[in-house]
């Protein structure tokens, strides 16, 4: 068998094989890190954009390798996707989220936590089961959880997707459109669909103050988004001058670098500490 093995290998180019080989070591790095459980959430505030109230958060997910170092997700969930490995670290975002969050708000910070799903995990025929259980177990309110599904999973089977969301709607959590404007998609569509809010890409937003057809798209966006009644959150603020141009066209919420950059929960708690004592 190793025989056979070696020989189809040479049918690959050396660039494919470092490729191919680079994965396999990345797939057993994350399942390493899984059963040491060196998965870490960090939490980045969610304000007002009038105010700066801090309302939520979102849980980000970040993976220590072998080294110690905090790998980003765009490093390892690519590839988690692609595996099937997404679903047990999507499953243990959801969970320690919520358990986060009751936390929280046993502690009397009521947060709104929010969390990523991949398409792979909104495309599971059991995520609302899963949702629920999650909830239970953790016993945070429904309430206090928003689920960030991005527009590609959304469109990429809409009867499916419009069955799937009305079940999360049962639960009583919110949900929000990730990546909002970077795929195909008319808000006319989506608002057939029980969904809260929709989340501006950062891609937009970072060029608001210098591309004047950014800045149309973007208050575009808000407009039609209050015209369905559903909310607008903008991703990756950075300056005060976008902070201002998103209160002035009317965007409810903001989060980005400008506020607070992810961090882990107890960076987070004295974070929120300082602020509540700054006012
Ligand atoms: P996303 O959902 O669009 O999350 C926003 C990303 O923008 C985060 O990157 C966040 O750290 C970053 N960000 C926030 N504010 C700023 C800013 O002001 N400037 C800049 N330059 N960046 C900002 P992060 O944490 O590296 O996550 C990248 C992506 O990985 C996320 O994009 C999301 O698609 C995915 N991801 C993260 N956690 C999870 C998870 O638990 N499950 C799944 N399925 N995907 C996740
Ligand atoms: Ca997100
Ligand atoms: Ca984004
Ligand atoms: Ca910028």
């Amino acid at each position: 068998a190793k025989q056979a093995g070696r020989n189809a290998f040479r049918f690959y180019t050396a660039d494919m094989n470092a490729e191919a080989l680079k994965k396999l070591e990345l797939e057993a790095q994350l399942r390493r890190a899984l059963a040491r459980g060196d998965l870490v959430l960090h939490y980045q505030p969610i304000c007002e954009a009038a105010g700066g109230r801090v309302v939520g958060v979102e849980a980000l997910l970040r993976c220590r390798d072998d080294g110690g170092r905090l790998m980003p997700p765009g490093e390892f969930i690519p590839l988690a996707e692609e595996t099937g490995l997404i679903m047990v670290l999507g499953e243990w975002a959801l969970l320690t989220a919520c358990r986060q969050a009751c936390r929280w708000q046993q502690a009397g910070w009521t947060l709104r936590v929010a969390v990523n799903l991949s398409t792979r995990q909104f495309r599971d025929a059991q995520l609302a089961e899963r949702v629920r259980q999650c909830l239970a177990g953790s016993g945070l309110p429904a309430a206090l959880l928003k689920l960030e599904i991005t527009e590609s999973s959304v469109m990429e089977d809409a009867e499916r997707a419009a069955q799937t969301l009305a079940e999360l709607k049962a639960l009583g959590v919110a949900i929000s459109v990730d990546d909002f404007g970077t795929g195909y998609s008319s808000l006319a569509y989506l608002r057939r669909f029980p969904i809260d809010q929709l989340k501006i890409d950062r891609s937009f937003v970072s060029e608001v103050t210098h591309h004047p057809d950014s800045a149309s798209i973007v208050r575009g966006i808000i407009d039609l988004a209050h015209s369905l009644r559903l909310k607008t959150v903008a991703e990756g603020v950075e300056t005060e001058e976008e902070q201002i141009f998103l209160r002035e066209a009317g965007c409810d919420l903001v989060q980005g670098y400008l506020h607070a950059r992810p961090m882990e929960a107890e960076a987070l708690e004295r974070w929120l500490a300082t602020r509540e004592a700054g006012g």
